[in-house]
């Protein structure tokens, strides 16, 4: 049988060829970055709900080495301080500081680190970057833009927003009627910190990351940031990822960094106080800033297409890009490619027709996707209300139903421990 051809070697595409890989199923990785360091792969992400997924099927040993090899802060590798607070006051209305309130010890990767502890091992072709695609009822051709081409069983679109394996699936217009633009105007960069820079966020907000809420008399405005590495050699160990927020069409089109910049320090002049408003206006002059323009993609699109296009698949923001304001697209992605590797399991072991196993990954990912898309949707918009007070008391009730989900995450757990101990007991 012809391989399985995945694109993209983001979060999904290499957590896929893992799956695939321990569990001898013929694939082939292609990539369009020229090379492992071609990129700096951006945001820090928290892994979360898709750790148990992870636990199970990239095998014990590997797993043992994920936070040790991946976290953001290596000398603390399971640390994870998330923190919401008012970025007019610096009062603190959320904050999982010292102690376990997020159950199932997740992990905040440094996106790089991460990509190379998943890389270990797995054969890739880099600079390879799609372009064309022949596909029928019995297998794929794909081609490159540098004219080579590569023949496959199935091809899986992990190549995020404007996927191309998603495109030849639903074809362009569908495509693009259905990937909106959001709203919310981000805008985002990095900086460095010494220690002693660091300490009063450290102190009052979060070792972590940390969400804060601002505003003017107009509307919401919402500051990130959090740490993506620590490296105490430097005089200036902490790199800090940040973004400012806000729902606007009335601003100027900033099209340099100088200018992206000047704007990012007058919102942060016009909504916030304390320390928010220090770290915005502490900005170094010089820094580059990004226009982080934010998709979704609602997967129900692909509902009924799969018949069409029998040999080709979607994961992760391929299949239902999200904005980031719940922090789930990448752990979505991963559980997509967890799952996905399950149904070739059953098509390669089990001789399970390759249709079903696909028609159920896809029904458990669309609807998966599509609650995560909306709910990610309402929580950008509630963040970014038309009033401070609007942002920030959806921002006090997101921190109260996040704690109650922890409880909940917990309990379940815990019965879940309970039952296996049952279990044990039972066979022994
Ligand atoms: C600011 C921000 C913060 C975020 N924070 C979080 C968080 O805390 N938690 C969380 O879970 N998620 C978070 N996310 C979302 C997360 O980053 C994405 O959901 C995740 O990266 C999706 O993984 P993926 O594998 O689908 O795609 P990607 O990681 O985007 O990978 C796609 C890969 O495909 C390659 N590719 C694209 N086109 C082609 C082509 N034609 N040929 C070959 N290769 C191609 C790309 O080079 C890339 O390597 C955040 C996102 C943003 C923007």
């Amino acid at each position: 049988m012809d391989p399985v051809i995945i694109i993209g070697a983001g979060l999904s595409g290499l957590v896929l060829a893992n799956v695939l890989k321990h569990n001898n199923i013929p694939y082939k990785l292609y990539e369009r970055d020229a090379s492992q360091e071609s990129r700096s792969q951006g945001w820090s992400i928290s892994l979360h709900m898709c750790l148990p997924y992870l636990e199970r099927y990239l095998g014990a040993e590997k797993y043992a080495t994920l936070a040790e090899r991946s976290s953001v802060n290596l000398q603390n590798p399971t640390e994870l301080e998330m923190c919401m607070a008012n970025g007019r006051t610096d009062e603190v209305f959320l904050s999982t500081k010292n102690n376990d309130t997020i159950p199932g010890r997740p992990v905040r990767i440094n996106r790089k680190r991460f990509r190379d502890w998943l890389l270990e091992g797995i054969d890739i072709a880099w600079d390879k970057e799609l372009e064309t695609i022949e596909d029928n009822q019995d297998g794929v051709i794909v081609k490159f833009k540098d004219g080579t081409v590569a023949k496959g069983s199935l091809l899986v679109g992990a190549d995020g927003v404007r996927s191309r394996v998603a495109r030849q699936r639903l074809g362009e217009t569908v495509f693009w009627e259905h990937t909106k633009r959001s709203p919310v105007r981000c805008l985002g960069g990095s900086r460095r910190m010494t220690e002693k820079e660091r300490e009063p966020y450290n102190e009052k907000f979060s070792r972590t990351m940390a969400l804060l809420f601002g505003g003017d008399d107009d509307r919401a405005y919402l500051a990130f940031m959090c740490v993506a590495d620590i490296d105490m050699t430097r005089p200036d160990p902490y790199l800090v990822q940040w973004n400012v927020s806000c729902i606007t069409d009335s601003e100027p089109d900033a099209d340099t960094d100088a200018a992206r910049l000047a704007l990012v320090k007058e919102w942060g002049a016009r909504s916030m106080g304390g320390l928010t408003a220090e770290f915005i206006a502490g900005i170094p002059e010089g820094t580059p800033v990004l226009d982080l323009k934010l998709y979704e993609r609602i997967p129900t699109v692909f509902e009924g297409t799969l018949v069409q296009h029998p040999r080709l698949t979607v994961m992760g923001d391929a299949a239902h890009c999200m904005t980031p304001y719940r922090g789930e697209g990448g752990n979505h992605a991963i559980i997509d490619a967890v799952n996905l590797g399950k149904a070739l399991m059953d098509v390669y072991k089990k001789n399970t027709p390759l249709a079903e196993a696909l028609m159920e990954y896809e029904e458990e990912m669309i609807q998966r996707g599509t609650k995560a898309v909306t709910e990610s949707r309402q929580a950008s918009l509630g963040f970014h209300g038309q009033s401070f007070d609007a942002g920030i008391n959806i921002g006090k009730k997101i921190a109260a139903q996040f704690m109650e989900r922890m409880q909940a995450a917990r309990q379940q757990m815990e019965q879940e421990k309970a039952k296996e101990q049952e279990e044990e007991r039972k066979t022994a």
